[in-house]
């Protein structure tokens, strides 16, 4: 068992305490807080990353659950405790290796998985390989939820895709989770999978139509309902005066992500993701014609960058509170409290 005393932590109301902390196997026992505190050099909760494809080196396409355990150990170094290993539109085989990877993989951090793709409107594809974009099918969450096990299961959807409601409906009442995204759907089409316990919105912005005034559309939809939106607030994805909007309109509902694939945390490298060539250089990841491919960057980068609109303790929430709410697992991790984990 380890003691921290008197240390300083944020505490779950958002508050600096100093106090005492026992933990044992990165479970808190105690939180004994003594006095309101100052922030400097404060312990925080672990962040969860919903959504990210590799880092390091690691590609969670081709990763072993040993690969992911040595993703999560560099990760939690750099601040992010949980996370779902996210794939992209592939074909079902790769996407059930990943799902077994995750299932097998005995790491507390890897806390399920993010399938991105197939199911979402090709004309909001982004980057992802046109060829294995699909209609709905609820055996695709069948096969994975065999692999994953007990492990969470998050799916981004696009609403328009054919047989959406249904699949939404199957995933949600089967302990599943739905994010709405890479989508041109409309404000019906996003209502409905709302109904249907669709909880969030994949990447505010990106890869979604843009608003429009008369029309309205998922954005629209997004920025005026009461899911939560990701947003890769790295300030280059998405601009500052956009973030502003966001935080503006959604408030308490924003989860930051990373967004990360295999060349993020390195200097600089050539990479493959979605099946093109992908090159890493000066904090930017782009295709052979130069055009903005993947996200490099750290979730930490994205939260002091989001603190500078909404303040530090906020941020930090957007990227532990909101994201384990929004995979169910705010009981396990997102705050230090008896009960949840924390890596020190
Ligand atoms: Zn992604």
């Amino acid at each position: 068992m380890k003691k921290l005393c008197d240390r300083v932590y944020l505490g779950p109301d958002y508050n600096y305490y100093t106090g005492d902390i026992c933990i044992e196997d990165d479970v808190i026992l105690s939180v004994i807080p003594k006095e309101k505190s100052e922030p400097k050099q404060a312990l925080l909760p672990p962040f969860v990353d919903v959504h990210i494809h590799g880092s390091y080196g690691i590609d969670c396409m081709n990763a072993s659950d040993s690969d992911l355990v040595m993703l999560a150990k560099r990760l939690r170094e750099n601040g992010v405790g949980g996370f779902l290993p996210t794939a992209v539109a592939s074909d079902r085989d790769s996407i059930l290796k990943l799902a077994e990877s995750v299932g097998k993989c005995k790491d507390k951090s890897v806390l399920g998985i993010h399938i991105e793709g197939p199911f979402l409107s090709g004309e909001y594809k982004g980057i992802m390989d046109e060829r294995y974009i699909l209609p709905c099918d609820n055996t695709l969450f069948d096969d994975v939820k065999s692999y994953a096990k007990d492990k969470v299961i998050r799916f981004t959807v696009a609403p328009e895709s054919e047989g959406s409601e249904g699949f939404c409906k199957y995933v949600c009442k089967n302990g599943g989770y739905v994010s709405m995204g890479h989508s041109g759907a409309d404000n019906e089409q996003c209502r409905a999978l709302s109904k249907r316990g669709a909880n969030s919105y994949t990447h505010l912005f990106n890869a979604m139509a843009p608003l429009h005034h008369r029309l309205g559309g998922i954005l629209s939809e997004a920025l005026s309902d009461e899911l939560y939106c990701e947003l890769i607030a790295d300030g280059v994805h998405v601009n500052k005066e956009a973030l502003n909007i966001a935080y503006k309109c959604k408030k308490e509902k924003l989860v930051l992500i990373s967004d990360a694939f295999e060349g993020a945390g390195e200097e600089k490298g050539t990479y493959s993701f979605c099946g093109k060539t992908i090159y890493v250089l000066n904090g930017k990841a782009t295709d052979i014609n130069g055009r903005l491919a993947a996200s490099v960057g750290e979730l930490k980068k994205n939260v002091l960058n989001m603190a500078s609109i909404c303040g530090f303790e906020t941020a930090v929430k957007f990227a532990s509170e909101n994201p384990a709410r929004v995979i169910g697992k705010f009981e396990k991790i997102g705050s230090i409290e008896e009960g949840k984990l924390l890596f020190v």
